[in-house]
């Protein structure tokens, strides 16, 4: 596996054992066609991450939807868990959107951390509740939201985290590989094919499929990537389009005409039904079941 000249950067100004580092993991891919790094665990040094993050007095935004039933059934655990593990020692501020503030549970917060909670309307459909993310974020990362944080992370509450999720995973733009399909050959991915969507992806395009559970960058760059994709969503309804995975399949034809800075290797956000796998070392975000009879009208 070729060496990342990001990373080789990274290693220079660190040390020895950076370099030892990138050589850690000949088991998996870590770095994309475009030179970003594909972090893995043991591909990088934590206290490192922490310590560059630091320096730059950063604060970190977790945006998270928990509309309807995903709000008593999902968001508790999310939040009681990422104050275990996401961003641990940096400044971080929560945002939950959701159509019942009076509703969201008081979770004790560490020091440098808060919760800000935003009123949404409650759409009628599953689908457009998860559509309807992307104009959401973008109106934040306009308002308090941007101006208060430097880098975001846009997450489902439909899972917790497991082990520690830091600044390691910070970047310009930020993808999360899919858990189901990371392995996969491009001819398989299920991108959106129907060439009259916004999100279609032709055969032989693509690069990785990406998971619309994690993705985050700076507030500069998500604007740019949550307007693309609310206009994409936007014009695919006026056609009467409803593109296969809904924002999923926007943000991953975002991320074909934008590269990523940085991917997430599938250990970020895991899915514990797919079982045993050799190169997912640490889980640290994993899947809830899907009990969609539960939580879905
Ligand atoms: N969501 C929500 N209420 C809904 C539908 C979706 O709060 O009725 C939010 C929630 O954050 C959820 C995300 O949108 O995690 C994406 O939906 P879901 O997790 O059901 O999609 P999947 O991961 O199964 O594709
Ligand atoms: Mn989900």
């Amino acid at each position: 596996m070729g060496v990342c000249p990001s990373a080789r950067m990274a290693m220079l100004r660190d040390n020895f054992t950076g370099l030892l580092r990138l050589w850690a993991r000949p088991d998996v891919l870590t770095c994309t066609s475009w030179g970003a790094p594909i972090i893995w665990d043991g591909t990088f040094d934590p206290a490192v991450a922490q310590q560059e993050a630091l320096q730059q007095n950063l604060t970190i935004g977790l945006t998270v939807f928990a509309v309807g039933r995903y709000l008593e059934k999902y968001l508790a655990r999310f939040l009681e868990t990422a104050e275990q593990h996401f961003m641990v020692g940096q400044r971080v501020v929560y945002y939950v959107f959701t159509e019942l503030p009076a509703a969201v549970p008081r979770v004790a917060l560490g020091p440098g951390r808060g919760l800000r909670v935003e009123r949404v309307a409650r759409e009628r459909r599953w689908q457009d509740v998860s559509m309807q993310r992307m104009r959401t974020l973008h109106e934040a990362l306009h308002g308090r939201l941007g101006r208060e944080a430097h880098f975001v992370f846009c997450m489902d509450v439909d899972q917790h985290f497991r082990s520690s999720f830091g600044p390691e995973a910070l970047a310009e733009s930020v993808a999360q590989l899919h858990a189901w399909h990371y392995h996969r050959p491009r001819w398989l991915l299920p991108y959106e094919r129907d060439a009259r969507s916004a999100a279609a992806v032709a055969p032989g395009e693509g690069d990785f499929y990406y998971h619309a559970a994690v993705f985050g960058g700076s507030v500069a760059a998500l604007r740019g990537l949550t307007e693309h994709c609310a206009r994409a969503l936007q014009r695919d309804r006026e056609r009467g389009l409803e593109a296969r995975w809904h924002d999923e399949s926007h943000l991953n034809k975002f991320f074909w005409l934008h590269k990523p800075a940085k991917v997430l290797s599938p250990e970020f956000c895991w899915s514990p039904d797919i079982g045993w796998r050799a190169e997912i070392r640490r889980p640290r975000l994993l899947w809830a079941p899907k009990e969609y009879a539960l939580v879905r009208d």
